[in-house]
């Protein structure tokens, strides 16, 4: 039937006719999209993946520590009883999942990072990177926090943990420079575990031990946030 018969004064008449009888009933709304996703306090976000390596050390890639760490750090969650989610489990671009925008691989790679943390709404967002420096010299954690009081606050204990873990002075720092920190509704922080470039930073990130040391100090400064910041 034409769609201008179901308007004005048609439409009653209409209603009662057979052919409306056989048309089976609507299948119940689907639940919004978000109570099929799982609930989460934290988001670890595992950066880089697929093509994107982020910064490497001949072979060594940093999408590839950023993973280990990351699904180190989703274990040990887990295991203190915090609900946590990894939003990349294996070695691929998220850019990939985000057929939809007409944005540089880049910018659909970040935007599907964001559009995670708006559907899955965790309290606590954790990007894990790996730094790199052109001077020698550089080496340690850096936490880069939101200009926002939580997100400073679980900076400054992330920064605590990692400056325990690899007897460390550094500061956390703020920066709205990174598409995550400002777009990123809840506290968000990014982690720069340590320096690529730095020969002792570089045996830490690429062993095993080191990652398991480092997620594990990570996830002692989510712990201590969770401890003091009301629920
Ligand atoms: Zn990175």
């Amino acid at each position: 039937m034409a769609a201008a018969s179901l308007l004005g004064g048609w439409a009653p008449a209409l209603a009662s006719e057979p052919e409306r009888q056989i048309v089976p009933s609507p299948l119940p709304p689907l639940p919004p999209a978000r109570h099929t996703l799982p609930a989460a306090e934290v988001l670890i976000d595992a950066g880089h993946g697929g093509i994107d390596s982020g910064t490497h050390w001949g072979d060594v890639l940093e999408k590839d520590i950023n993973l280990a760490i990351s699904r180190k750090l989703y274990l040990v969650l887990r295991g203190r009883g915090i609900q946590a989610v990894l939003n990349r489990t294996g070695d691929y671009a998220l850019s990939d999942d985000n057929r939809w925008q007409r944005a540089s691989r880049h910018n659909r790679d970040l935007s599907q990072r964001k559009g995670l943390s708006d559907m899955i709404e965790p309290e606590l967002f954790v990007s894990v990177h790996v730094n790199w420096s052109k001077r020698g010299n550089n080496r340690g954690p850096i936490v880069i926090h939101q200009n926002e009081g939580r997100s400073a606050l679980l900076g400054s204990f992330i920064q605590d943990g990692l400056n325990r873990q690899q007897n460390s002075r550094r500061l956390p720092m703020p920066s709205k420079k990174y598409f995550v920190l400002s777009r990123v509704k809840m506290p968000s922080v990014i982690v720069e575990t340590g320096f690529l470039s730095d020969p002792r930073d570089r045996e830490m990130l690429v062993s095993s031990r080191g990652q398991s040391r480092i997620a594990i100090a990570i996830a002692d400064g989510i712990l201590a946030y969770f401890c003091v910041s009301p629920a």
